[in-house]
């Protein structure tokens, strides 16, 4: 059994790996500050002996013991981490050197979540590890893309001076039941519009790319990530590569839930990037990792998920 600290724990992903390491036996510290996770995520884990929740923010310093750090903290939908862009800059930077303080002291392996968005509006295409990326950093998008970079940059520089046992993954779209439904995410979005019989909002022409992969394939290869022989770093793209349009998600998800609702289309966000696919072939060979879930498969679950929330 191990010490795991999740920061970010009520969110998303957070709350599926703190699902996820309770089943494997080890005792879960979850920290969040609630700004985009919930209680509700992880209400059913509150009465687990091995489960502990603490409201902190990362930009502050935390002292606690643990043999393992999850860096998840930040909000990841553009809506909310656009909301408060100096704070989103903060979660990320502060929020590692913190962690990163965390780990060196107690000699701990830190995780760091961080993004595709780090290669920004891509060149390349598609995305492998040894693309720098296209990154505006003076755009909407950049207090996040950019903090997540400097994240990355802190890891390294911690893994070279200090010797940190530091794994980093870049994680490409990744949906699944437990997303925030007003967040502003395209998967969330459709469904949600679609279920309440409501106009599906399709931004520019819907012919936009993204690979969209489900949260229990992610949450493997978080895991086996975690799992690598120390020295082992990344970064790793974690992603299914199956690429779609937007227009091909909103058919996919009008044909799943049926309904009248009709396509609207609404300016492109400034800076949204055209194209994204992971190249997944270290994942492969270092993890020994694909993604199994088909994306029919996986809206059919995070429907069901919506349909009961919006019932509630
Ligand atoms: P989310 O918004 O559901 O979860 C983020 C969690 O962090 C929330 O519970 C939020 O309350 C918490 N948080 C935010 N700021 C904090 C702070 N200062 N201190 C403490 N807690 C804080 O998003 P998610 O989709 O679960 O994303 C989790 C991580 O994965 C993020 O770091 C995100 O950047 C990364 N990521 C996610 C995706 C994706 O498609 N879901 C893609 C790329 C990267
Ligand atoms: N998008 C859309 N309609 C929506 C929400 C998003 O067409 O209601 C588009 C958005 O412009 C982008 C893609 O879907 O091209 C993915 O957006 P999301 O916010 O989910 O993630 P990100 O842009 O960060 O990949």
């Amino acid at each position: 059994m191990k010490r795991i600290l999740i920061t970010g724990g009520a969110g998303f992903l957070g709350s599926h790996l703190c699902d996820r390491l309770l089943k494997e036996g080890h005792d879960v510290l979850c920290v969040d500050n609630f700004f985009t996770g919930s209680k509700t995520n992880i209400a059913h884990l509150m009465g687990n002996p091995y489960f502990e929740i603490m409201r902190h923010d990362v930009t502050f310093p935390l002292y606690v013991e643990v043999d393992q750090i999850y860096n998840l903290a930040c909000p990841a939908s553009p809506v909310h981490y656009q909301f408060d862009p100096v704070q989103t800059t903060k979660t990320s930077v502060h929020g590692a050197i913190n962690m990163l303080g965390l780990a060196k002291r107690v000699k701990a392996r830190i995780f760091q979540a961080s993004t595709s968005e780090v290669y920004g509006d891509p060149a390349v295409h598609p995305q492998p590890e040894g693309y720098w990326g296209h990154v505006n950093p003076i755009g909407p998008r950049s207090c996040y893309d950019e903090g997540k970079r400097c994240a990355e940059t802190l890891f390294f520089d911690y893994h070279t001076q200090h010797n940190l046992d530091i794994k980093v993954v870049r994680i490409f779209n990744t949906y699944g039941p437990r997303m925030h439904p007003n967040d502003g995410r395209v998967v969330s979005n459709f469904i949600v519009q679609a279920l309440k019989g409501e106009d599906i909002t399709i931004y520019g022409d819907g012919s936009q790319t993204r690979s969209f992969c489900y949260v229990d394939d992610l949450i493997e290869g978080f895991v086996r990530m975690m799992g690598t022989e120390a020295g082992f770093t990344g970064p790793v793209n974690l992603g299914n590569p199956n690429e779609f349009s937007m227009l091909e998600l909103a058919e996919k998800v009008l044909h799943l839930v049926g309904g009248q609702s009709k396509l609207v289309y609404q300016p492109l966000p400034i800076d949204d990037p055209r194209q994204r696919q992971p190249n997944i072939a270290l994942a492969k060979e270092k993890l020994g990792w694909v993604p199994e879930v088909e994306l029919e498969d996986g809206l059919k679950e995070t429907i069901a998920y919506f349909r009961k929330l919006l019932a509630k």
